[in-house]
């Protein structure tokens, strides 16, 4: 077993009923310790680099099951890609620079009076909000 440091991964796959497999659990642990949402092909090239055989399709569609278990969040930051983090982060937004691509998180969120506004106007009951913000960092600037 040459993942023993992230028993938790393996956890999380079978408290989520998926099938524990060395890719997936070393997808997880990808994921979770770049402290940036990651894309598709970067987290494919780790994997090859820990020895670990899987094309970008596999990757793709193990994130798409991450995704759709509630694992995994998708952001999109305008790039014609996707890029994943956890769900299991305190809520938080993204700043990034459109020039260089630096990407920061924003913990300050400020959405809960549009959304109790907005509940008010649809009568919708609001559970979740996507918001990005782009710009150019300091060093752009
Ligand atoms: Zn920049
Ligand atoms: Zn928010």
């Amino acid at each position: 077993m040459i993942y023993n440091c992230c028993m938790n991964h393996a956890d999380i796959l079978k408290k989520n009923n998926l099938k524990q497999t060395e890719a997936r659990i070393a997808v997880l642990s990808i994921v979770s310790r770049t402290n940036k949402p990651i894309d598709v092909k970067t987290i494919t090239d780790f994997l090859k680099k820990l020895g670990i055989v899987a094309d970008q399709a596999t990757v793709y569609r193990t994130l798409q099951t991450f995704v759709e278990s509630g694992i995994l969040k998708r952001v999109e930051f305008n790039e014609g890609k996707f890029r994943y983090e956890l769900s299991s982060l305190p809520h938080h937004h993204h700043v990034v620079c459109i020039n260089c691509g630096k990407v920061e998180d924003v913990e300050e969120c400020g959405m809960e009076k549009v959304e109790k506004k907005l509940q008010k106007k649809t009568s919708f009951t609001i559970s979740d909000h996507h918001a990005e913000f782009f710009g150019m960092c300091k060093n752009c600037q």
